[in-house]
């Protein structure tokens, strides 16, 4: 096995890999609803089986992640302040059909991935979306969604207890308005009141800004979300990706503070939170380009991260398989050291520079495009 400085074969830090697990497991527990827990509590019976794929496939020479993230439509209702989707999948003109999604999924169960998170864009904006994922009942499915188009899916939802809502808030009725428009709290919250009511196993998702910290930490607001209905929050840190928006990334001193809240939220409130990407520092840094999770853009280009907006390798046209072998992000994990982290939570974007030289090495197409 090749050393730490290297990095190029090295499997995902067996820390992530039980932290991961507990999560999952924490989470299925938070569910009340019968059908929520016996789906969840096969997918969590299976957990020793899929990463034991993962491991063997890494002795191969594939870096199989443990999560598979994949902003499938890059269309929305909303226009957001800073959203970082826009940014990023500026380059794509054509979303991949629904039957190479179907089949990417397919495929990363079969390699041993643990995990699906469906992003956008707006993924309850796309139709058929939802039910392609649906499918995979042997596949946890968290959906990111911006909770405006949730309450006319209500019974899929109820039917199809793999798919997780995440929706997303901004801390106060006026900080979600004021970045996601007007009355989009509201609507928000009316859809946690739906799917409390659903017995709907679901969370939030609440981007962490220089402004906005101390309102989305407090342990009174982690109550309220408790008490609509959540059971998971996850904290992303702000990724400053739209230069035309407020730059309000979290100082050094403010992660701190992040890192220290989440724990302390989690265990007063008895809900799973996470902060991504959080202090990656226990897993000797970033996990993206494989080494936790990889990212599918709608196009099928497969990028080390949500905010890596580069690929070299596409699911659709060469399978999961042969684009996890990407050069790209082998050179990624190979140069891990690199990925000191700097203003805005994302290493890889702080150091966009070096990776578009290394995409321009590798001889990728550079931004990712259709
Ligand atoms: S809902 Fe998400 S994808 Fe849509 S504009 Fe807002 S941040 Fe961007």
């Amino acid at each position: 096995m090749d050393d730490k400085k290297t990095g190029m074969n090295q499997p995902a830090p067996s820390l992530w890999e039980s932290n991961l697990v507990h999560a999952m497991r924490t989470a299925f527990r938070l569910s009340s609803h019968p059908d929520s827990r016996k789906i969840l509590g096969a997918i969590m019976r299976n957990q020793a089986a899929t990463a034991a794929l993962r491991h063997r496939l890494q002795k191969e020479g594939v870096t199989v992640p443990a999560i598979l993230i994949i902003s499938a439509t890059t269309a929305c209702n909303l226009r957001c302040s800073g959203c970082y989707a826009g940014v990023c999948s500026s380059g794509i003109r054509k979303e991949m059909p629904l039957e190479s999604l179907d089949r990417i999924i397919g495929e990363a169960r079969e390699l041993g991935v643990s995990l699906i998170m469906i992003a956008g864009g707006e993924p309850f904006l796309r139709p058929g979306l939802l039910e392609t994922a649906a499918r995979h009942r042997a596949l946890p499915v968290v959906v990111f969604t911006n909770g405006t188009m949730v309450s006319e899916r209500m019974e899929l939802l109820s039917a199809h207890r793999n798919l997780l809502p995440v929706v997303s808030l901004e801390g106060s009725a006026e900080e979600t308005d004021r970045r996601r428009g007007a009355g989009v709290y509201r609507q928000v919250t009316e859809t946690m009141q739906s799917m409390r009511e659903s017995d709907l196993l679901f969370g939030v998702s609440l981007t962490a800004t220089a402004g906005n910290i101390d309102s989305v930490t407090d342990p009174g607001y982690a109550v309220k979300l408790r008490e609509l209905g959540a059971r998971m929050v996850f904290y992303v840190e702000y990724v400053p990706a739209d230069p035309d928006a407020p730059q309000e990334p979290l100082s050094a001193e403010q992660k701190a503070t992040l890192s220290r809240r989440f724990l302390k939220l989690s265990r007063q409130t008895g809900m799973l939170c996470v902060a991504f990407p959080g202090d990656e520092t226990p897993y000797g840094g970033c996990l993206a380009s494989g080494r936790g999770f990889v990212h599918i853009n709608a196009a099928g280009g497969l990028e080390p991260c949500p905010f890596a907006p580069f690929s070299d390798r596409n699911a659709v046209t060469d399978g999961l398989l042969e684009a996890l072998r990407s050069p790209l992000l082998a050179e990624v994990r190979k140069n891990h050291h690199m990925l000191e982290e700097g203003k805005g939570g994302c290493a890889l974007w702080s150091n966009r520079e070096w990776l578009a030289a290394l995409a321009g090495n590798t001889g990728c197409c550079g931004k990712s495009g259709d």
